[in-house]
């Protein structure tokens, strides 16, 4: 049973996160989305919101077929991961400017949680350019986020701001 964990903070899920997940169903029995709970960081979504989004668009998405989770989670993923016997970290790639804070991050987790693999999965291209906090600075000046995240996901963000 080959099971991975993809940590991130998902503020909020884009397409560019569920293309990732998309890509890293086939290659592990089960897929544990871990949305980090970081009070210290300012979110859009509370991580129970996030968690909440997710699992609302796997779930229209039909994606997993029950091999796929969302928890949230608190501390460090390499001891999330250890907890949940995963035998991969997954993350995604974008340009190569992700590519030195991952492997930094990727030889520190391997430190923590020897045994425990980090698996880089390359975005597509169409959403390369996509990270949630370019998404929500173009989305509170006004502009589209159409295509970048799904309709609910922007329903969600309009009734964030609206408030
Ligand atoms: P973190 O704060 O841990 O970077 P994010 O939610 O920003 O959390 O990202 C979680 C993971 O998803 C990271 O591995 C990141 O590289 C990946 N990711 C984010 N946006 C995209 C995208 N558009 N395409 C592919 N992977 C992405």
């Amino acid at each position: 049973m080959k099971r991975a964990v993809f940590p991130g903070s998902f503020d909020p899920v884009t397409n560019g996160h569920l293309d990732i997940i998309k890509r890293s169903l086939p290659l592990f029995d089960e897929v544990i989305v871990a949305v980090l709970n970081n009070p210290e960081k300012q979110h859009m979504f509370s991580a129970d919101e996030r968690c909440e989004i997710i699992r609302e668009i796997a779930a229209d998405q039909g994606l997993g077929d029950g091999r796929l989770s969302i928890e949230s989670f608190s501390g460090l993923t390499a001891d999330f991961a250890i907890k949940k016997s995963a035998a991969a970290i997954v993350r995604g790639i974008r340009a190569v400017q992700d590519y030195e804070y991952e492997l930094r991050m990727a030889l520190m987790n391997r430190r923590l949680a020897p045994g425990i693999e980090t698996v880089f999965v390359m975005a597509a291209e169409e959403y390369s350019f996509v990270s949630s906090s370019l998404l929500k600075q173009v989305f509170s000046l006004g502009g589209d986020v159409s295509g970048l995240v799904p309709d609910k996901v922007k329903a969600r963000m309009l009734a964030k701001l609206s408030r």
